[in-house]
């Protein structure tokens, strides 16, 4: 499903095109023969101002009848928080993160944010209070200035600037020929996965949404490249509350929380510390695949 969700819900991330994701949203649907069952509810009330808590209630859900994608999955994030959602492929983290922007109507259980039940509110006045940033950060053509304002049409020169100076993008904005006025196209070919990130950040931030949800790029990146998106990444984080569907060590050890899905299920979660001791699931999947990572991080 992330397949199809890449560029959509990248267009989705802020409120400048949400109009045009929608629409773009419903072609898509119809292409995977899916129809968008969300629409607003009968007297739907705008979101109030976000300040950042997240609950999911006992939430179960299904996309077809008789298979139960989400079973009874509940947890609190209080604002500011940063979660980390790790699980085998399948688990249901993606699923998770499009209930809470309410891509889909959930089978039974509440989302609330802060005290809202979310299926109460309209879509608009939601999803335009929060930052959906899905794996192949979306690049257009124009310049690299262009691209970062498009997380807020109203921002300076200066504070388009300032944003990716926050997050660490600056140092190699500033190394291409053209710096900030350097063109860049669709499939962002002249920028590599860790840049095109650094741009999704600046982009989120100068958006400053009070949650974020972030579906972090699979590709490999050099040592070097990862420590700077960390340090961006934590910048960004910072008075947000967000949901990270996290690949790397590094991510995942920085977040507050690790909700570890499996078959649809929350089976652990706590700090990386808290279930490395239970020894339970997230311990076994850091066995597996992060110890020989770690050991390289750590010479
Ligand atoms: P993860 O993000 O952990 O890899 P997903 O949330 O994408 O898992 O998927 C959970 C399960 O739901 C998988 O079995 C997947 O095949 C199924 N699924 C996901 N999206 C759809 C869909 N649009 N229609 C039917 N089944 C889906």
């Amino acid at each position: 499903i992330s397949r199809f969700w890449s560029p959509i819900t990248t267009l989705a991330n802020f409120y400048n095109s949400l109009l045009t994701a929608i629409s773009y949203l419903e072609r898509i649907f119809e292409t995977i023969d899916e129809p968008v069952a969300v629409k607003d509810a009968p007297g739907a009330v705008e979101m109030p101002p976000i300040i950042g808590k997240v609950t999911f209630d006992h939430v179960s859900f299904s996309y077809e009848e008789g298979i139960k994608t989400l079973d009874d999955v509940s947890f609190t994030a209080m604002p500011g928080e940063s979660f980390a959602i790790v699980g085998p492929t399948g688990a249901g983290k993606t699923t998770i993160v499009n209930l809470l922007s309410r891509f889909y109507n959930i089978g039974s259980g509440t989302v609330y944010i802060d005290d809202t039940d979310i299926s109460k509110v309209t879509l608009h006045s939601l999803r335009t209070q929060m930052g959906v940033m899905m794996q192949d950060s979306f690049i257009f053509s124009g310049t690299i200035m262009d691209n970062i304002r498009y997380g807020n049409r109203t921002a300076t020169d200066d504070e388009v600037i300032l944003a990716a100076k926050t997050v660490c993008a600056h140092d190699f904005i500033m190394q291409m020929e053209d710096g900030y006025y350097t063109q860049v196209n669709e499939r962002g070919s002249r920028l590599s996965a860790g840049q095109r990130q650094l741009i999704s950040f600046a982009r989120a931030l100068l958006a400053d949404p009070k949650i974020l949800i972030l579906d972090e790029a699979t590709s490999s990146i050099d040592t070097e490249t990862e420590i700077i998106l960390q340090k961006g990444l934590n910048e960004l984080l910072k008075g947000r509350t967000s949901f990270i569907i996290a690949h790397r060590l590094s991510t995942i050890q920085n977040c507050t929380r690790i909700l570890y899905v499996d078959k649809g299920k929350i089976q652990e979660s706590g700090s990386h510390e808290e279930l490395l001791l239970n020894k339970g699931p997230y311990y076994n999947l850091f066995m597996s695949q992060y110890s020989f990572m770690k050991d390289k991080a750590v010479q």
